[in-house]
């Protein structure tokens, strides 16, 4: 009896739903609205998604109604549009321009049929249903009552979006969600609708929609519905945001936690201050901090950081966590890497930035150690010896984040700033951002920017830093030459990798205990000599001591000069 009232139940709802949202056969405008970022689909650029996602008001998730709504500019004949979407959600029905169409399933994709056009905008909606296994992780929370988080990265969209869940193709995303009124949803972008369905006494409905006004990609496109409690931090960030005003910032967890808020989120508006200043405006509608079920400690989903909810307790999530999402809101998320083999634009400077924020807040000796605490992961860490930190032959995408993207990326963004100096450095970045935000770059594209503000070329460091694995490994000895009033350096490279190109700090110190920095220009072979010119000899030598090699090096002194 039980299973038959749920079923005739989502029947009903399926039925009302579908009509609720069959798109409609109105013409469309044969120009397309938002940037041209297509690119994993031969031909097809989509603009918009719409997602309607309807939840029961039972105290079980049984099914879960879907109905996507791509809209697409098609830049030449294309029979079919492909979406992936994992095969165990049953589709129901498709459309294309309000007319209903044929559809296949090979593997996890749903292929539509189109009309013959070209150079046209097609809107196709599908239909669908079931309860996803990964990608839209339901569960109980500890009073028993189910919650659902979006949870995409890299490519685990398709497990409950029917999307083209490639990171090249961005776009403006509708979430239009029915959830029963004691849960909530956040999503990206602003909020334009929250309101009680009418008509509904004994199981209330809330209607709720957000809308966001920049493109986005798949992996941080999400919703998160819960019973949440949220703590409003205001207006942040005035006049640095995109659009005229301020960052609104909330907090967003469930109500037993409530407590441990705002904890280190009282820094959030600063953070965002101190990027905004370094790289361009915030980028999004609004910024959510969020309690949830993702499998990563934080993921930057575009407007709405998703943090593991274990995380939310006295002085967690941690500053430099909050940081370092709040850093992929420009950098992974406005500017997106257009393959994944260059994640680390994403990663590295989100890991750098989040140092950034460490020396903004906690000054030098605190930014050291953080650079410190980096260059230890990448020395111990095997893959960065074997693989280089764009890995073109990365065929798993599964495996796309490690050392390489994140600690050895993050410190070659701090060397890059030591070999071209802040001013270029900062320039180049918000050059590059401004010509990329809210579509994708590659590696490429960010060498040209600060290759433009240093005026030189920087091919050497992109290859030797980037392109290949490994990390210096130096040995230098040096001695006092009195007759010419010089400091003499001999430096060995080790031979595991090929020799480095570098421009290594040495700290001089005289009799009297002052200190003065110089650079050595260290030429890339395996042995080199170089001369520092003093007016008397120093009491002693600290190499790279503000923490900027990355690898290791020995020093010494010799009381003789060096035969060879
Ligand atoms: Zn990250």
């Amino acid at each position: 009896m039980r299973c038959t009232f749920v079923r005739s139940s989502v029947l009903t709802v399926l039925v009302a739903f579908v009509l609720a949202t069959e798109p409609s056969a109105q013409p469309l405008s044969a120009q397309p609205t938002s940037s041209l970022t297509g690119g994993s689909r031969a031909n097809i650029d989509v603009l918009h998604y719409e997602f309607r996602i309807d939840f029961p008001s039972r105290s079980t998730l049984d099914t879960i109604l879907f109905a996507a709504t791509t809209t697409a500019y098609r830049t030449s004949a294309v029979a079919a549009l492909s979406l992936d979407l994992v095969a165990s959600m049953h589709v129901d029905s498709a459309y294309v321009n309000g007319m209903r169409s044929t559809f296949s399933r090979p593997g996890d994709s749903v292929k539509v049929a189109l009309p013959t056009g070209s150079m046209d905008t097609i809107r196709v909606a599908i239909f669908y249903r079931g309860v996803p296994t990964d990608g839209l992780i339901v569960r109980r929370d500890t009073t028993g009552t189910w919650t659902a988080f979006g949870d995409n990265f890299p490519d685990r969209a398709r497990q409950w979006l029917a999307t083209v869940d490639h990171p090249s193709d961005k776009a403006l995303v509708d979430w239009i969600v029915r959830a029963p009124a004691s849960h909530r949803v956040i999503a990206n972008g602003e909020l334009v609708e929250e309101s009680l369905e009418p008509g509904v006494t004994t199981a209330p409905i809330v209607r709720t929609h957000w809308r966001t006004i920049r493109p986005i990609y798949t992996a941080v496109m999400v919703i998160g519905v819960a019973p949440f409690a949220v703590l409003e931090l205001g207006d942040t960030a005035c006049g640095l945001a995109q659009r005229a005003g301020c960052v609104r910032q909330s907090v967003w967890t469930s109500p037993g936690r409530r407590a441990v808020v705002p904890g280190n989120f009282a820094r959030a508006g600063d953070i965002v201050t101190l990027f905004s200043s370094l790289v361009g405006p915030f980028p999004y509608e609004k910024l959510a901090h969020v309690a949830s079920s993702t499998r990563y400690g934080g993921m930057e989903n575009a407007g709405a950081i998703f943090y593991a909810e274990d995380l939310f307790k006295p002085g967690s999530p941690t500053e430099a966590l909050i940081a370092h999402e709040t850093a992929h809101q420009w950098f992974g998320d406005a500017v997106t890497e257009r393959a994944w083999p260059h994640v680390w634009l994403s990663e590295g400077f989100a890991t750098y930035f989040a140092a950034l924020w460490t020396e903004h807040a906690h000054g030098e000796s605190a930014f050291r150690q953080d650079l410190s605490n980096m260059r230890a992961k990448v020395l111990k860490s095997p893959i960065t010896t074997v693989k280089p930190v764009i890995d073109e032959e990365l065929r798993d995408v599964a495996r796309v984040l490690n050392t390489n993207v994140y600690e050895k990326a993050g410190f070659t963004l701090h060397m890059l700033r030591r070999e071209i100096g802040d001013s270029a450095f900062f320039r180049g970045i918000r050059t590059y951002y401004a010509a990329h935000r809210h579509s994708n770059a590659l590696t490429a594209d960010l060498q040209r920017a600060f290759e433009k503000t240093a005026g030189r070329s920087l091919e050497w460091f992109f290859a030797q830093w980037l392109r290949r694995p490994g990390m210096a490994d130096l040995n230098a000895t040096w001695y006092w030459d009195s007759a010419r009033n010089r400091v003499v350096v001999s430096m060995e490279q080790g031979n595991q990798f090929a020799p480095y190109k570098l421009s290594l700090a040495v700290d001089v110190v005289d009799r009297r205990g002052v200190t003065k920095r110089v650079r050595l220009a260290v030429p890339a072979t395996l042995t080199s000599a170089m001369t520092i010119p003093l007016t008397a000899a120093p009491r002693s030598l600290v190499f790279d001591a503000d923490v900027s090699l990355l690898g290791t090096i020995r020093s010494s002194r010799s009381q003789l000069p060096l035969v060879k």
